[in-house]
């Protein structure tokens, strides 16, 4: 099945993500009303799944049970042995990893645009 995407309001700042990584873009999702959205990347390729924590599908599950056996749409491993919480993980090459810490940042309406992303959903019963 393939994965749908799934547009989602961010904030796009460009950081310091790891030593000598200067500008990095980083994409921030604007928790307002009643969005709460959260990223994960994959960590062998560095794709960026969105999972939408208000839908009831994805209520008392973790990201890795949300996983289930997906795929990633990009690198094809097995998502569950792969996903890392995005922007504390942040895949910036084969060899290196960067960090942002998103929680000091504010919500900024004017300087967020629309992206979409993969959106992680579980698995229905009788796919995959
Ligand atoms: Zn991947």
């Amino acid at each position: 099945m393939r994965m749908q995407k799934k547009e989602i309001r961010c904030l796009i700042k460009y950081e310091n993500v790891a030593q000598g990584i200067y500008n990095y873009k980083v994409f921030l999702p604007l928790k307002s009303g009643w969005s709460n959205n959260s990223l994960v990347t994959c960590t062998n390729c560095g794709e960026l799944f969105v999972i939408d924590w208000e839908n009831p599908e994805t209520e008392n599950l973790s990201v890795k049970q949300i996983a289930g056996s997906t795929l990633c749409p990009t690198c094809n491993v097995v998502l569950s042995m792969y996903l890392a919480d995005y922007p504390a993980t942040i895949r910036i090459s084969e060899n290196q990893f960067g960090s942002f810490n998103d929680k000091a940042v504010f919500n900024q309406e004017e300087e967020s645009e629309i992206v979409d992303f993969y959106e992680l959903r579980p698995s229905q019963k009788g796919l995959n």
